[in-house]
Parts: structure tokens; sequence; C-alpha cells
């Protein structure tokens, strides 16, 4: 391409733009409308806007850092300025009065009048014509700017080869979409006609961006079919489990499994019987009981010779299988072995020598995948609260069984009941199982929301639950995007209960605590010394005390309905009516709000998976950890929902008729990151 040298080539390389086409793929992040003119006088804060002036006075000056301020004024005889934190000398000094400029950028209400920060502006005539397109803000990184990925942009859509070409979906198969060809979207997104409907585009529902959108989803879809097809190809451990042992495992049980637990547990037992691997994730909403069934599936594992990795994605949880699966394996001399990141010396090397002796169950978390832990034979990977995971971690871990003989089998489980456009999308290459019964004797959790202006009487509420032997979680989320800040939070909390409830027992649970104190304060709270456990979102998967039944969560109308749920789900386990308390803060924003409404009117896990579906617009952000780590460029799942059946069948009738055209879509929109296609 002209005027690509290497340092600029070198920039690109970081945006992974190394090809023409890549430039084709390489799609705005947003629009400037640069084709018209506000004046100054009609500004108002907060917006966007091209401003054309003429410089009137430039003052520089020092105050803790270098400032460079311009006012301009326009023919509606207002005044603007312009205000710079990093500027070249060479830049201050263009700034000469008299001269005519065309500005962009967003005007906030500074201390004296109107201004924009770091505006973007260029030397116009007072006829230089607007431009005709609304401009493309594109993805950028150091060394290279927007004039410059704007320019080679739009070098690279002048070579777009027309659709023949291009467009690799066979045109039965666009017009049944409903959308525009490929070359029409992608110079639509590039350039958008000025009068093109800006407001789709920000939102990015514009057709031409919704067909981007289905060609990505569509190679996502195919990518992990194809994968699926791959590993099914390939050998597993064929495992049948011990009549007489599962007799008594079942049997030493305090409780019946449920019909759902059955079924579910008959079709782990058909996949795992096959010789083929199992790609299994079991949903089932929090408290279902979907641990045992994992236990169960261990157990046959280790009838059949082969061990089993256990995955969590917290300490706190990986440490409760622990618990667990030690309490019900051991009986049948079941060595169940603990690895996690803060293992490590001696207790590390002996853990390590362990699972390489061939220990039947280990248990731990994302440390499970790091190098250096080499399994015996391992022949079941269980991941639990796979939400909480990434596609490339579940794969991750598969590999570690891989001996090129055999590929292990997969138990995914997760809590997080998501809706069925969003399980197409991200669990393709899953078959699905649902424990859809909890076990009996839960009564439902009533739930309030209080404003925390009433919090002594919940405090009161608490003492009341305590001396009747109940025990309670006061659980204080994420005031900030920081464990650190989060912790203090809880810190505090708890200094003010024990303050309030001088006569209770209260424990304190957070993230940054050592492992060993973690542990101490949980088996306080499980034998019932501690009353009332004041925690960070740390207890949120999979924390397990039945007899805890009332929960209070802090600031809750700053989470999201799945994590209410998931937070809630801690109490409700045991034959005591539960309730749960959901403190809010105001001022109350009406989705807040409405969340609320959600949880006090259902303890329905689906029903609150749909309702948070429905209440997120774009723009809002989107529960990733739902998803694991799918990045997409263009699609999001929650946005796009819609269009998925439609992707699914897409994917089927290509993999079915159009071989070509499918790896030709997987190529252009997954590229290199083709673990999907190779794994
Ligand atoms: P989740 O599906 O949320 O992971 P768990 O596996 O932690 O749920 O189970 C929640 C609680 O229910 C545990 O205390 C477990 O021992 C208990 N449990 C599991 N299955 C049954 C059952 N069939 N009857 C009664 N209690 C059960
Ligand atoms: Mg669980």
């Amino acid at each position: 391409m002209r005027g690509v040298g290497p340092a600029i080539a070198e920039a690109l390389s970081r945006l992974l733009l190394y090809r023409l086409s890549d430039f084709w793929f390489h799609l705005p992040l947003r629009y400037e409308d640069r084709t018209r003119i506000t004046a100054i006088r009609d500004l108002r804060n907060g917006e966007c806007a091209q401003i054309e002036a003429v410089v009137d006075a430039v003052e520089r000056g020092f105050r803790f850092r270098p400032l460079l301020r311009v006012v301009v004024s326009d023919a509606s005889r207002a005044t603007l300025t312009l205000r710079f934190f990093h500027f070249s000398k060479s830049q201050a000094e263009g700034f000469l009065p008299g001269l005519r400029l065309r500005i962009y950028g967003e005007v906030r209400e500074g201390a004296a009048g109107l201004e924009i920060v770091h505006p973007r502006y260029q030397r116009v005539q007072p006829d230089t014509p607007l431009e005709v397109a609304l401009t493309p803000v594109y993805p950028a990184t150091e060394g290279i700017g927007q004039t410059t990925l704007v320019r080679l942009a739009k070098l690279a859509l002048a070579a777009l080869p027309d659709d023949a070409e291009l467009d690799v979906l066979p045109e039965a198969l666009r017009c049944s979409v409903h959308l525009p060809s490929l070359g029409t979207a992608l110079r639509t997104v590039h350039a958008p006609p000025g009068e093109a409907d800006i407001t789709a585009l920000m939102a990015r529902t514009h057709p031409a961006q919704r067909r981007l959108a289905f060609d990505e989803l569509l190679a996502h879809q195919i990518g992990m079919r194809k994968l699926r097809r791959h590993l099914r190809a390939l050998p597993a451990p064929t495992i049948r489990h011990d009549q007489a042992r599962r007799r008594s495992f079942l049997a030493a049980l305090p409780f019946a499994l449920t019909d759902a637990q059955q079924r579910v547990l008959g079709e782990i037992d058909q996949d795992l019987a096959i010789g083929k691997p199992m790609l299994r994730l079991v949903q089932g909403d929090v408290g279902s009981g979907k641990t045992v069934v994992a236990a169960l599936a261990a157990l046959a594992a280790a009838d059949a010779g082969v061990q089993t990795a256990v995955m969590a994605p917290t300490e706190l949880l990986a440490e409760q299988h622990l618990r667990n699966f030690e309490r019900w394996c051991a009986p049948f001399g079941l060595r169940v072995v603990w690895l996690a990141g803060k293992v490590t010396g001696k207790a590390r090397a002996k853990a390590l020598a362990e699972i390489a002796a061939g220990a039947e169950i280990v248990i731990g978390t994302h440390a499970l995948m790091q190098e250096g832990v080499v399994f015996a034979n391992l022949g079941l990977a269980i991941i639990d609260e796979q939400h909480r995971f990434g596609v490339h971690q579940r794969l991750a871990l598969r590999n570690k069984g891989r001996d090129g003989a055999r590929t292990p089998h997969q138990l995914v489980m997760t809590a997080t009941p998501i809706p069925r456009t969003l399980a197409m999308a991200a669990y393709a290459d899953l078959d699905v199982s649902v424990i859809d019964e909890l076990p009996p004797g839960r009564t439902p959790v009533q739930t309030v929301a209080v404003s925390d202006a009433r919090r002594d009487e919940i405090v009161e509420r608490i003492r009341i639950a305590c001396a009747e032997g109940r025990q309670a979680y006061w659980v204080c989320p994420l005031i900030e995007e920081s464990e650190q800040i989060e912790a203090k939070a809880a810190q505090a909390t708890y200094e003010d209960l024990q303050r309030a409830l001088p006569a209770l027992r209260i424990g304190l649970l957070h993230g940054r605590m050592k492992p060993r104190d973690k542990h101490a304060v949980m088996d306080a709270f499980k034998a019932g010394e501690i009353r009332l456990l004041v925690a960070t979102t740390v207890i949120e998967v999979g924390v397990d005390v039945p007899n805890a039944s009332l929960m209070v969560i802090d600031n809750a109308e700053r989470l999201g309905l799945a994590q209410l749920h998931q937070l809630r789900g801690r109490v409700g386990r045991g034959a005591a009516a539960s309730s749960c308390v959901l403190v809010w803060q105001p001022p109350l924003s009406a989705l807040a709000r409405e969340r609320l409404a959600v949880m006090r009117e259902t303890n329905d896990g689906f029903r609150i998976a749909e309702k948070d579906l429905a209440l997120r617009g774009p723009g809002e952000v989107v529960g990733t950890r739902q998803t694991g780590e799918m990045n997409f460029r263009v699609a999001d799942l929650v946005r796009d929902a819609e269009v998925m059946p439609k992707v699914a069948l897409a994917a089927d009738w290509l993999l079915e008729h159009d071989l070509h055209a499918a790896d030709a879509l997987v190529v252009r929109w997954i590229g290199q990151a083709v673990e999907y296609a190779q794994a």
C-alpha cells in the first residue's frame, strides 16, 4: 500500500493488519459526523460536534502540567475554548490569531464557558468542502493516527472486489436473512453516507452491521461445530460404572437423587460408555445439586481406571468440592489431590507427583492447567461454573489429557441459566442436560428491597434471625473494580456490624485473606460458630451452608440480575424459610429498579435470565462472564441474539452443502486464532 513504511507497518502489525483484506474487517469503533457544522451558539454540553471558527487568542501556561488554551469564535459571535494538555511546541506555535479551523470534539461546560479538550482540528479555507460521509474512528494504537488509518482504509476499500468474489454466502441464504451483501455492508460501515441512520450505526444495529455480525457469529458457529465433529471422531476411554459401588455411594448419601439428577446422570452414563469424548454441559439452577452428579461421574471414571480433574473458578469453591469429594469418594479408596495456585514448594511437588502417579481425583483452580501438571491418565475433565471460564481454558484442560491416543471426556457445569439464543452461540459445541428440579423441601426465598436508610431495621432483623438459631450472610459487592477496595468495604461493614451486634459472633471473608484464614472462617461458619458472615462476592459461586437462611446484599442496585441470583442462591438450601434483603442506595435508576422488581417477583433462574437479556439494552455492559471469553469483533451476543436461530440454521446448511464457503468464513473471521478448527 502506498505510504506504508516500516514504522507504520510495525504499528499496523500490532493491530493485526497485514494485508489489504485485513483493513476491510478492521471496523470503526464509532463515527464522527463532519458532514455539517454547528454554530458555537447552538452547542450543547456533552454533545459531539464540528465547528468552524477563527482563532482569537492563545494562552500557554503551566499549572502542575503544561497547558495550552486556544480561544476561537465563529459567525454566531460566540466563543469556545480549546484545551490541550499534551502538545508539541510547533503545534502550539501553529495557532496564529485569525487562523480558520474546523474543529471536532465533545463539548463540555468548563469553568469559563464551553470548551473542548483535545479536539481534532484542521486548517481550512472558507470554501473547503465538508465531508459527504460520516467519518469513521478506528481502533488505533501507538505510532499510528486516525488520519493514516482512515486513509489506508479508503485505499483498501477502493480495492474491494465485487460481491461475486467477496461474499461467500450463497445468494439464497443471504436473501433468506434479509441482509445486504457483504460488499454493501463493508462500504456502508467504513464510509456511511451522510444520510445514513447514524443512531442505528452508533447502536450497531444498522443492517450493514447486522450483516457483519451475522457472518461473524456464523463463522464462530461453524468453527465450534467443526471442533465438535473433530473431537467426536477421536477415541476416548470407555467408562462403565461399577453397579455395586454406585449403589453403596448412593446409599451413603443423606438424601435420594431427584428425578432430574437421575436423568442427567443417565445421560452422562451413556456418553461415557461409547468410547467417544463426551462434551456435555449440565445446566442447573443454583442449589439443584450438580456436584453430586459430578462426583458420581468421577467415581465411574475411577471404576474404569482413569483420572478425573475437577476445576472451579475460585479457590473457595474448589475447596468446597475438595471436601465433598473427599467425604463421598475416600470411602471407596479414591485418592483426592488438591492443587491451587497457592500450593507451592514441597506441597506442590507432592501434589504433582501424586497426579503423575495416577491419583484418581484432582481438584483445583486454574492451576490445573499450568505447565508442569502432568496427568498419568486423565479421562474426565469436570469444569464447574463454566461461565467463569472461556472456551480456550476448557480446551486447555482437555489438552492435558491428550496422549495422542485418547481424549478425555468433558463435563461442564453452570448455574447461570442462559437464554437459549445465548446458549446456542456460546455452547454450540456441547450437548446440554438440564437439572430442572430442586431437591425437595426447599422453600422459595422471600425477597425484599429496602433503602439503605433502613439499615438499622436490617441489623435488627439479623439479630432476631441469629437469636433464633439461623445464620446470615452480609455481602458487600464490588464498589469499584478492585479486590482491594472491595475488601476494605467489607472490612468497614464488618466493624460496623460488630459494634451494632456485640453479642454476635461475626466473621469476615474476602479474596485478599490468606487461604488458611479463609478456611478457618468458612469452617467456623459451617459449624455454626460464626452466625453472621460478612463477605465480598467471593461467596458468589457454589458456597453451600444449608443452615444459612438470611442473605443481605449491600449496594444491590449495582449488580446485574445474574449475579444477584447467584448470591441469593446461597440461601434457601435448607428446610427453613429463607429471605433475601436487597439493600439499595438512592438514587435508583429505572433499570436498577426494574432489576430489583424482577428479583422480588421470581426465584426461577431461567426467567431471570430471560429478563436479564430483555433489560440489557445495547450499550449496557454485557456479561462476558456469561459467555466465557468469546470476543467478537462486531457481534454482541445480547444485541444480536435474535439472529442466532438463523445463524444456527445457516451453519447447518453450509456444513452440509458448501464446505468451501464454511471454511472461508472461519478463516476470514477467526483467522489464525483457530484453535477451534484444529483442536
Ligand atoms: P449446585 O447445583 O448449585 O452446585 P450443590 O451441588 O452445591 O448445588 O447442591 C446444593 C445442596 O443440595 C448441597 O448441600 C447438596 O448436598 C444438596 N443436595 C444435592 N442433591 C440433593 C438431593 N437430591 N436432595 C437433597 N439435597 C441435595
Ligand atoms: Mg455448584
